[in-house]
């Protein structure tokens, strides 16, 4: 039995099948939000009678909120290993963090308008982008796998003129890890900033922003709790003070501000000034109790894990006839994340069939990361425009993916599963015919 299983909230809750009877259910949705720890939980059991305002009151409660709300900045700080001259601005999550970068940066007066980034993005840390900056986007290979020799050719075709660069540390679709030490060093050498996009790294992977006297060292960093292991609400982003002190911030209000006239407003200094609005404390206390669980777990033992996992369940779906893997059979550089498809059965139904009749989570369609999707499946403009249209039927990959609670065992019953499925695609096809419109097959 998996030892950090005990560490999860529900883990072994029942799920009701189509059947009429109860499973335990599995959980290989992790890409898209983990169950919370038990430590979670009682942290924010214990927290709650003791929330107040922050950084206002002066009574009991209000520094306790306070003080507990700046702590949580060392907690992440030191998790991913942020420096002195870095701030740790909380957001809601990852999509707000890059909004929140992207807005700062694109106030910049120095002419520097290019953004490169990627095939392979999250429209997180794609749309962003797109106002006000003209976005270069680094070629990916045949296996979705990013192109280094593309983005070495961008970044000195556009010297001189890049605002920054902007990565996924680890791919939501394919899993693959980009080397961002290797992604940095060259961000640097051709004289540009580097973001990485850390929403499916930080939970995954041991991460070091600033490792001593390196040129690889990580400029900007955001990430979302809910991916590891705490519920919704809190995420944050890191990056130099500096960099935030100009401009106006993404989200204007109360907190932000030093002084406020009809005329004229004096904003805080970072990160506060970043961090306007009543902000989710007891999701900041969450995040901070998960991290901390993390560390004890310690990051290389959760990747260890979760690359058995993966290699384990991708050697079998090697061997499944008709089903279609969507990323490199060298998975070396992976987080446990396998997309795929099944010959002759819609993705969304792949889904459906795993959750009504063995219980099974996963995830289909585009994972928000669009073009990367489009490419991987090989769709081209034309077409992609008659499905925007509703003249095609939505494409789309279904997705396994990991955390370190899930086991073997759970992997042999997705298997034995999947090898269902193939052998009785009529049946199924049947069988949902009169629900397609529920799942969205058109
Ligand atoms: N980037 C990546 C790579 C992601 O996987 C996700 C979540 N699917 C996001 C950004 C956005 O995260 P959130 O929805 O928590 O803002």
């Amino acid at each position: 039995r998996n030892s950090f299983r005990s560490l999860i909230v529900g883990v072994d809750a029942k799920v009701p099948l189509d059947n009429g009877t109860y499973t335990t259910g599995i959980n290989f949705d992790n890409a898209a939000t983990t169950p919370s720890f038990t430590t979670v939980e009682k942290e924010i059991h214990d927290f709650l009678p003791w929330y107040s305002s922050i950084h206002r009151g002066k009574g009991y409660k209000s520094v306790i909120s306070t003080d507990t709300y700046e702590a949580a900045r060392d907690v992440v700080s030191r998790h991913v290993g942020a420096g002195p001259s870095d701030v740790i601005i909380h957001t809601k999550n990852t999509t707000e963090a890059i909004n929140i970068l992207a807005c700062t940066m694109s106030q910049k007066k120095d002419g520097k308008d290019i953004v490169i980034s990627t095939w392979m993005e999250h429209a997180a840390n794609d749309l962003p982008w797109r106002d006000g900056f003209k976005v270069e986007y680094v070629e990916i290979d045949q296996f979705g796998r990013l192109d280094l020799d593309d983005y070495e050719a961008k970044l000195k075709k556009h010297q001189g003129k890049i605002r920054l660069v902007t990565v996924t540390g680890a791919a939501n679709v394919t899993g693959y890890l980009n080397d961002t030490g290797t992604l940095a060093a060259l961000a640097h050498k051709y004289g540009t900033l580097i973001h990485v996009d850390g929403a499916q790294l930080v939970p995954h992977v041991p991460v070091d922003m600033r490792p001593e006297d390196s040129v690889e060292h990580i400029d900007f960093l955001s990430f979302s709790a809910h991916k590891f292991y705490a519920p919704f609400g809190s995420g944050v982003l890191i990056g130099p003070k500096t960099e935030f002190e100009t401009g106006v911030p993404f989200c204007k209000g109360g907190s932000a501000i030093q002084l406020v006239t009809h005329d004229r407003i004096w904003w805080e200094e970072p990160p506060v000034k970043c961090e306007a609005g009543t902000p989710n404390l007891i999701g900041i206390v969450a995040m901070t109790a998960a991290l901390k669980t993390l560390n004890r777990i310690g990051m290389q033992n959760a990747f260890q894990h979760e690359k058995k996992l993966l290699d384990y369940a991708y050697g079998k779906m090697c061997n499944i006839p008709d089903i279609h893997l969507y990323s490199h059979p060298d998975k070396q550089q992976s987080i446990g994340v396998i997309p795929f498809t099944v010959e002759g059965v819609h993705h969304s139904l792949v889904s459906a069939i795993l959750a009504h009749e063995a219980g099974i989570a996963v995830r289909n369609g585009f994972f928000c990361a669009h073009p990367y999707c489009e490419r991987l499946l090989g769709y081209s403009a034309a077409q992609i425009e008659e499905i925007a249209e509703n003249k095609k039927p939505f494409p789309g990959l279904v997705r396994a993916s990991f955390g370190i609670y899930n086991t073997f065992p759970e992997i042999d019953k997705f298997i034995n599963f999947m090898h269902i499925v193939v052998n009785n695609k009529k049946y199924f096809n049947n069988k949902y015919s009169s629900s397609r419109s529920l799942y969205n097959i058109k």
